[in-house]
């Protein structure tokens, strides 16, 4: 049987080898052995949010896996056929949601029906794709070139209570469509808005928040303040939404005691400032979540303004299932990735 070897400590050494690995082989139908998980981490091996993983991937393909224990780092999977339908799965922990939606979401795509995954768990969390970011600026730029998807937040969940909820409904791709990713122009004429979410904290937070973010440089043009209801637990984190075009791109900062607020708003404004001042078309984190979706087009471009080890890695690791190359060439602060097959 044909086995893809995969060292989990290559470069950034994290969870997404993990992901990217189980997607592909669940895609390809190649089994997976896997050592040397998340070798770069503090706590190195298999966490709750990484077991829902593969979880998760052996129900959507039936598939089977050795080694999925607690601080395991080495796993061997084997994929089966993928099929459409209804899943549900509950992390545990404050684990990442939208992490175990990356890790089933390109298969499913493939698959011969429609799906709808629910994951409990965090909804907004530090280093994830807080669901914002899944829904306004990751769904729409894959549904430019037909995987066509809809998420819903049933319920928030913060780090470190988690217990939150999202559903998402998945169609599967047409095979007629032969668009390919395609964005290297940057958005034009940005209007600016601004988010923040408090969960059970003190009012003067998101007022002070919300004072930073109109006095800071970007011309922002309004603030939005949710105030969460129904989290398990505290929670605040503050987005910058840049609206251009069709694209939206979200950046995310989270408080956290003992954070002041003027540091939530300066990381977060930093982003969006270097984005903007790049000149490229998506933000670092787009640009690594985009490459699986490349892979299987076996084409297609964007230019982002950072060059992330998370992109780096993810690149070598997708070499590893699928025959294409990637290309970067580098033009002042804007680095342009493109696929097409090997
Ligand atoms: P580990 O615990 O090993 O760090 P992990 O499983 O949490 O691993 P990483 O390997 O660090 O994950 O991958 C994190 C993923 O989350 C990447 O795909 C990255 O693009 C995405 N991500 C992180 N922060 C953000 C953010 N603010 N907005 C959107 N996406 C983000």
């Amino acid at each position: 049987m044909d086995t893809v070897v995969i060292d989990g400590s290559t470069g950034e050494g994290g969870g997404q080898i993990l992901r990217t690995s189980l997607a592909l082989s669940c895609i390809t139908g190649r089994s997976l052995h896997i050592e040397n998980i998340r070798a770069a981490r503090r706590n190195p091996g298999l966490a709750k949010q990484h077991l829902s993983c593969v979880e998760a991937a052996c129900q959507i393909c039936n598939g089977q896996s050795q080694g999925a224990a607690r601080g395991s780092r080495v796993l061997d999977f084997q994929p089966g056929s993928v099929q459409g339908g209804d899943f549900h799965f509950d992390i545990g922990s404050a684990g990442s949601a939208s992490l175990v939606i990356q890790t089933v979401l390109p298969a499913l795509f493939l698959a011969d029906r429609p799906s709808r995954v629910t994951v409990v768990g965090g909804t907004h969390n530090p280093l994830a794709p807080p669901f914002d970011f899944l829904c306004e600026t990751f769904l729409p730029a894959i549904a430019t070139v037909g995987f066509r998807g809809n998420c819903r937040l049933l319920k928030h969940g913060f780090f470190p209570a988690g217990g939150g909820r999202i559903t998402f409904d998945i169609q599967p791709r047409q095979k007629q469509s032969h668009r390919i990713i395609n964005l290297c122009e940057p958005g034009s004429q940005f209007r600016i808005h601004a988010r923040i979410y408090t969960a059970k904290l003190a009012a003067h937070i998101a007022q002070r928040q919300q004072k930073l973010l109109l006095q800071s440089g970007l011309n922002i043009q309004n603030v939005e303040h949710i105030e969460v209801t129904d989290s398990d637990g505290p929670g605040n984190c503050v987005m910058i939404r840049l609206c251009g075009g069709e694209r939206t791109t979200v950046f995310t900062a989270f408080g956290m005691r003992g954070k002041p607020s003027q540091d939530v708003i300066s990381g977060v404004v930093h982003l969006a400032e270097d984005f903007l001042a790049s000149g490229a078309a998506i933000d670092r984190f787009l640009a690594d979540q985009l490459l699986v979706y490349m892979a299987i087009l076996r084409a297609g471009c964007y230019t982002t303004n950072e060059l992330s080890t998370h992109l780096v890695t993810n690149m070598e690791i997708i070499r590893e299932f699928v025959d294409v190359d990637f290309r970067v060439d580098q033009r002042r602060k804007v680095y342009k990735v493109s696929c097409r097959p090997a």
